[in-house]
C-alpha cells in the first residue's frame, strides 16, 4: 500500500523485515523484489506524488569546489524538461530522479571493473561477470532489447572494426522511448501490495543503533509538517542517491562520533560525477555518411552508439575513460554549408553532429562531501560539496582531445570543432553523482563490502551509485539497477520469507 506520513495519525511506530529508504530506481527495484518474494518491506520516501519545491529544497547543498550545473530555463540540454526544472540533477519526489531522467541504459565496459594501474583507486572488488546475470535479467524484464546481440549485429561489427583500425572503440547503449518512471512502473503494484508499505513525505533524518553500535535498529523520519515516526527493521537499505546516502550516514553521529560506517573517515569521500562538454560540432566525413543510420538518435526506442579511444591507447597514454556522443543536427535546424558533406538517415538530411564529450575523473579522497553548519527546514545539517580534481585530471583531459580529434578525422567520422576547447572550468556535471560510499574489499579502503553492506554494521546496506569505486564517463543507471537486483538476491538469502503468497 502507499500512504502518506500524515495518514498515520497518532501512530509513531512502524515495523518491517526490510526498510528501504528512497523510491528511485534503486530503492523501488530492491523493495519490490523483496516484497514479491514474501518479505515484509517498508519503503520510506521523502517526496510525494506531486513535485513539491519545499521538499525539493531539502536537497540544497553548499558548493565548495566546482558547482553543479545551475537551474537554467534556457539551457540547451534538458530541453525535454519543463523550463523550471532544467538543470536539476536529482529529485525529491516519489520515483526519485527517474521522474526527469532521459532513459539511456548502458553496460559498464568490462575494463571499468579491473583496476587500471595508471589510475589510483580504480580497482573494483567485483568484476563485470558478477553483474552480468543481473544486467541480463534487468534488460529482459525492462524490455531493453538484447544489448549483447546488438553489439554483434553485422553493420555494427563492420562499423566497429573500421573504427578499431584507428584505435577507436564503438559501444552501444539502449535509449527508451518513454524513460522508465518508477512511480509509474511500480505504482499500481505498490498500491495493491499487502506486504510492501510505502510511506510518502517521510524524510529519514537519523539511523539509530543498538548498544553494540553494529546493528541499525531504526530509521527516524520527519515530515515538513512536524510529524515524526520511528521505523524498525531487521535489514536497512539506503537508496537515497550518492549525496543523501552519505549525508544520512554522517548525520547519524549521536552514538558513533563521525557517523555510521565512518571508522576510517571515508564516508562522503571519492565523490565523483563526470564532466561534460556541450559546445562542439562535428562536420561529417565518409564513414559517418556510410553509417549515418547507425548514428541516429531518433526514432526511439533504439540502440545508439558512442565512441572513445580504445583501452590500448588509454593505457599507453595513461588516459582517463571518456565518451564521445554525436547527435545529428538536421537541415530543419541548421543551414547546409556549401562544400561540406551531408548525411542521410531515416529521419532526414543531417548537416552536422552536435558533439558531447564526457570525461571520467580520478577517484580521490579530497573530492568529498561533509556536513556544514547551515540547517535545512527539518533542522538537518546541509551538505558541503567539494567536487575537485587532480593534476592527472588536468593533464589527461587535453591529451584525450589531442589524441582523439585526429583519429576521429582519420577514421572518416569527420572534423570536430569544439568551439571552446574542453576544460574543467567550461564543462558541466552530468547529473550522475557517484562514489561517496565506495565498495572495497577492506574497511580501510572503502565504506561498503562486496555485498553492499556498510563495513562495521551487520544489517545496513547501500543501493545506488554511491557504491561505485570509479565513475565512468557514461550512463550509470543500468549498473545501479544491476547492483540493486544483486543486493535483493543477497537479502533473500539472509531474511526468511514471512508470507507464502506473492504480493502483486
Ligand atoms: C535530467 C537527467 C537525465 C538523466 N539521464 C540519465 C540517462 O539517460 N541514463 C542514466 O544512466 N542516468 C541518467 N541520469 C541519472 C539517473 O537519473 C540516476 O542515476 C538514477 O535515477 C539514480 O537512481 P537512484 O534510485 O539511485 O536515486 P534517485 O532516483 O535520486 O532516488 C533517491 C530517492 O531518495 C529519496 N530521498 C533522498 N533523501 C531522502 C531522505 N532523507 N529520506 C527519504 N527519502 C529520501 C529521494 O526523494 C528520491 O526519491 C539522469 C539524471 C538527470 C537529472
Amino acid at each position: 500500500m502507499i500512504t502518506d506520513i500524515l495518514d498515520m495519525g497518532e501512530q509513531i511506530n512502524l515495523l518491517g523485515q526490510v526498510v528501504v529508504v528512497g523510491s528511485g530506481i534503486a530503492g523501488a527495484e530492491v523493495a519490490t523484489h523483496l516484497a514479491h518474494n514474501g518479505r515484509e518491506v517498508v519503503l520510506l520516501e521523502s517526496g510525494r506524488g506531486q513535485f513539491d519545491p519545499s521538499i525539493q529544497a531539502l536537497n540544497n547543498v553548499t558548493f565548495l569546489g566546482k558547482h553543479h550545473r545551475k537551474l537554467d530555463p534556457d539551457a540547451n540540454y534538458h530541453r525535454f524538461l519543463p523550463p523550471e526544472l532544467r538543470g536539476t540533477s536529482r529529485m525529491r519526489q516519489f520515483g526519485g530522479t527517474s521522474n526527469i531522467w532521459t532513459g539511456k541504459w548502458k553496460y559498464f565496459e568490462p575494463s571499468q571493473f579491473s583496476g587500471r594501474d595508471w589510475i589510483p583507486n580504480s580497482d573494483w572488488p567485483i568484476g563485470f561477470d558478477d553483474l552480468l546475470p543481473y544486467y541480463n535479467s534487468a534488460a529482459k524484464d525492462y524490455g531493453f532489447g538484447d544489448l549483447q546481440a546488438e553489439a554483434m549485429r553485422t553493420e555494427i561489427r563492420e562499423f566497429r572494426s573500421k573504427l578499431a583500425a584507428h584505435s577507436l572503440r564503438l559501444s552501444s547503449f539502449y535509449w527508451e522511448e518513454k524513460p522508465t518512471r518508477t512511480a509509474i512502473r511500480f505504482g499500481d503494484e505498490m498500491r495493491r501490495s499487502q506486504n510492501l508499505h510505502v510511506v510518502l513525505g517521510a524524510t529519514a533524518n537519523e539511523l539509530r543503533l543498538d548498544d553494540s553500535c553494529q546493528r541499525v535498529t531504526a530509521v527516524v523520519c520527519r515530515s515538513l509538517e512536524g510529524k515524526e515516526i520511528i521505523v524498525e527493521g531487521d535489514e536497512i537499505i539506503l537508496a537515497m542517491g550518492a549525496l543523501e546516502t552519505a549525508r544520512l550516514l554522517l548525520a547519524s553521529d549521536r552514538q558513533l562520533p563521525g557517523g555510521i560506517g565512518n571508522a576510517h573517515d571515508l564516508v562522503g569521500r571519492f565523490y565523483t560525477d563526470h564532466l561534460k562538454h556541450h559546445t562542439g560540432t562535428l562536420w561529417p566525413g565518409q564513414l559517418t555518411q556510410k553509417y549515418a543510420h547507425e548514428m541516429q538518435f531518433k526514432q526511439k526506442p533504439r540502440f545508439c552508439v558512442c565512441f572513445s579511444l580504445d583501452e590500448t591507447i588509454q593505457k599507453e597514454h595513461k588516459l582517463l575513460e571518456h565518451a564521445l556522443y554525436l547527435k545529428p543536427i538536421y537541415e530543419k535546424s541548421m543551414d547546409i554549408v556549401p562544400g561540406r558533406p551531408t548525411c542521410q538517415d531515416n529521419y532526414g538530411l543531417v548537416v552536422a553532429y552536435r558533439v558531447n564529450l564526457a570525461f571520467e575523473h580520478v577517484p580521490h579522497k579530497d573530492s568529498r562531501l561533509t556536513l556544514g553548519t547551515k540547517l535545512d527546514a527539518l533542522g538537518q545539517r546541509k551538505l558541503e560539496v567539494n567536487w575537485c580534481f587532480t593534476e592527472q585530471d588536468r593533464e589527461s583531459l587535453p591529451k584525450i582531445v589531442e589524441i582523439l580529434t585526429p583519429r576521429v578525422e582519420e577514421a572518416g567520422l569527420g572534423t570536430i570543432d569544439f568551439g571552446e576547447l574542453p576544460s574543467i572550468e567550461n564543462m558541466t556535471d552530468a547529473a550522475h553523482q557517484m562514489g561517496t560510499t565506495r565498495m572495497a574489499s577492506r574497511p580501510e579502503e572503502g565504506v561498503i563490502d562486496t555485498n553492499c553492506r556498510v563495513f562495521g554494521t551487520e544489517n545496513l546496506y547501500v543501493a545506488g551509485s554511491a557504491v561505485f569505486p570509479t565513475g565512468p564517463s557514461y550512463s550509470p543507471t543500468f549498473t545501479i539497477l544491476a547492483l540493486a537486483r544483486r543486493l535483493g538476491e543477497h537479502l533473500l538469502q539472509k531474511t526468511p520469507a514471512k508470507l507464502v503468497q506473492l504480493s502483486s
